[in-house]
């Protein structure tokens, strides 16, 4: 079997009762050793970001071509789920927006700070204790619950598609979605070898360059210390 089909194997999902034998290790090991081949010269950075970016999309589009899944343009169930990307990813997307026409760019930068703002207001108070980190995941995927993603437009299209993090690249299933109660993120059903490669690679790039493999919500990229500015 080709290796470039061996890389698009499904994964056990999360739930599921995974059983890491030696030959799901042995396929891990040679799907990632065919990825960095395929991904070639070991760019850094968001370079390496945005290589592995079109790497995943590539071999999606080639899962594609024998497998049906249900997710399609126009539903955006994913996109109200608490999406969050690392620093370097972050910067994919500044760097994508900073290249818009300014019209374009001022639309997507000033809604996206309106409704991140929003969201800060409503859940200082709880966001902002001294809870367990676990707690305050807690509260800010309840608080986010059903909640549009901020580059999410009015017509349900991603603002921001070329640069969407990693996340919500891999993001797929055979089911077809509706938010379920409790603030709880929908369980992706469509997780392939390919998929959990690029996510390490990134957040391996991540905590190389940063020190740290830091990932954030979406949601606080414009109020962030970082990247707040570009935002106005
Ligand atoms: S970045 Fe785009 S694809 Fe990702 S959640 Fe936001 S709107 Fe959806």
């Amino acid at each position: 079997m080709p290796l470039l089909q061996e890389m698009c194997f499904k994964l056990p999902t999360f739930g599921q009762e995974v059983k890491i034998d030696e030959q799901l290790v042995e396929m891990l090991r040679r799907a990632k050793e065919r990825f960095l081949d395929l991904l070639g010269e070991r760019r850094r950075g968001t370079f390496l970001v945005k290589d592995v970016f079109a790497l995943v999309d590539k071999l999606n589009d080639e899962y594609l071509k024998n497998n049906q899944i249900a997710c399609g343009a126009g539903c955006a169930y994913c996109c109200r789920q608490l999406v969050c990307s690392t620093t370097l990813e972050a910067e994919v997307i500044i760097e994508y927006l900073g290249r818009l026409p300014r019209t374009t760019r001022r639309e997507i930068t000033r809604k996206a700070r309106k409704e991140a703002m929003k969201f800060y207001e409503r859940n200082r108070h709880s966001l902002s204790s001294r809870a367990r980190w676990e707690e305050i995941a807690k509260a800010l995927r309840a608080s986010h619950y059903n909640l549009p993603c901020l580059f999410l437009n009015s017509a349900n299209r991603c603002s921001i598609y070329p640069a969407r993090p990693i996340d919500c690249r891999t993001a797929k299933t055979k089911k077809r979605c509706g938010m379920i109660s409790g603030g709880e993120e929908r369980p992706k059903d469509v997780r392939l070898f390919c998929d959990q490669i690029a996510a390490n690679l990134i957040t391996e790039e991540e905590e190389r360059v940063n020190g740290v493999q830091q990932v954030s919500p979406l949601i606080a990229l414009p109020i962030s210390r970082q990247f707040g500015d570009f935002f106005g």
